[in-house]
């Protein structure tokens, strides 16, 4: 097996998910509420459940863990009935998103050994990419607040001018802007949609158990599950290189 890149999800699989995202759905929801005062006015809880936030727990298939944030702002559109237009509505929420992220800087940090196993990956000459749902600002915030943002050869956002995951775009810009063809890559992730995403594209996908998903649900949609991505060390890569090309 070839491998000359690696392609990771952001949230849940290099940076720490729960305490940073719960806590900003939380704000912005808050925010939404006293601003949007309608008829339909929907609770806090009802708003949260409809992108998968369950008190402290996130379902990793819900909108939270696995979509962009236009679709989390086009569901609250719908529940909430606005007096604005559509597209006013999701640019509030984009924005609302991204100042709170930005107010509480203190939330984003990196898995443990994530630093490190980047460094190593770049010594073993790969190519590193980021394929994320979140948006363009928050990404290179996120990223350069938790120190990783120069190890990266692609940043892949979702800010609406390319089809997310688990459609295979994001894979295809890497694999142009890097001289690579997708089944050289590793896709790592921690939802079902990033699972889903690499196998799409025809690459390696494999789950990480630092986010919403569990090694049961990852399993099936995986070359294989580890701990975290902290555990991908040059022997693990060695050994996938020697074994025979397989499909998922
Ligand atoms: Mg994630």
């Amino acid at each position: 097996m070839d491998i000359k890149g690696v392609l990771f999800d952001k949230d849940g699989t290099l940076l720490e998910f729960h305490q940073m995202w719960i806590s900003v759905s939380q704000s912005v929801v808050g925010v939404l509420l006293a601003r949007y005062s309608t008829p339909a006015m929907a609770s806090d809880e009802s708003l949260l459940a409809a992108i998968g936030v369950y008190g402290d727990r996130v379902d990793n298939r819900g909108l939270l863990a696995s979509n962009p944030v236009e679709d989390i702002a086009l569901t609250w559109f719908e529940m909430l009935m606005p007096g604005c237009s559509k597209t006013d509505f999701i640019d509030d929420v984009k924005a609302l998103f991204n100042q709170t992220v930005k107010e509480n800087p203190g939330l984003i940090k990196s898995l443990p050994g994530i630093e490190a196993v980047l460094i190593t990956l770049k010594q073993c000459g790969l190519k590193l990419g980021i394929a994320t749902a979140d948006s363009k600002a928050a990404t290179l915030y996120s990223l350069e607040q938790a120190g990783l943002l120069d190890y990266f050869d692609f940043i892949g956002y979702s800010d609406g001018d390319i089809e997310p995951k688990p459609a295979p775009d994001l894979m295809e810009a890497f694999c142009g802007t890097c001289g690579l063809i997708a089944r050289q890559v590793v896709m790592f992730g921690d939802t079902v949609s990033d699972m889903k995403f690499g196998q799409n594209a025809g690459a390696i996908s494999i789950g990480v158990l630092t986010g919403t998903a569990t090694h049961a649900e990852l399993a099936p949609h995986a070359r294989m599950v580890i701990s975290s991505v902290a555990d991908f060390t040059p022997d693990l890569l060695d050994r996938m290189r020697r074994s025979p090309t397989t499909t998922q």
